[in-house]
């Protein structure tokens, strides 16, 4: 059995916040927000990061639940997007994880 938290969480095995989740894919709130809406979009099979082959369907289902996070936090304005890849990017949970970061200005810069 997995130690990931990230396939715990993902697979209900852990409770947790979920927004919003299809076959492959869940979205739930980040533990530590950095922004107003601060969601995490993960596949529930594990992969490490973006630097795996990730199959076109799990990053299809990804993509859609981006898309209903954003319908259903009311991110109509826009929102911002981040992957971090390793240590060096700042990946500190080894579970593929998209960051989904709005409800306020967010300014130019990457970093919010
Ligand atoms: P990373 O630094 O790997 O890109 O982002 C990891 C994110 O996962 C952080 O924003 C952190 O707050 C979040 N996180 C870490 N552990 C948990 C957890 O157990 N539950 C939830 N919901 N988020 C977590
Ligand atoms: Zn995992």
């Amino acid at each position: 059995m997995s130690d990931c938290i990230f396939c715990k969480l993902a697979n209900h095995e852990i409770p947790t916040t979920v927004v919003y989740e299809n076959d492959l894919a869940c979205a739930f709130e980040d533990a530590e927000p950095q922004a107003p809406v601060h969601v995490l979009v993960v596949p529930k099979q594990h992969f490490e990061n973006m630097t795996d082959e990730i199959p076109s369907e799990v990053l299809s289902a990804m993509a859609e639940a981006v898309r209903e996070v954003a319908r259903i936090k009311g991110l109509d304005e826009g929102f911002r997007l981040i992957s971090n890849a390793g240590a060096v990017a700042g990946q500190t949970v080894m579970h593929l994880h998209w960051h989904i970061l709005g409800g306020k200005n967010l300014g130019e810069g990457l970093i919010p």
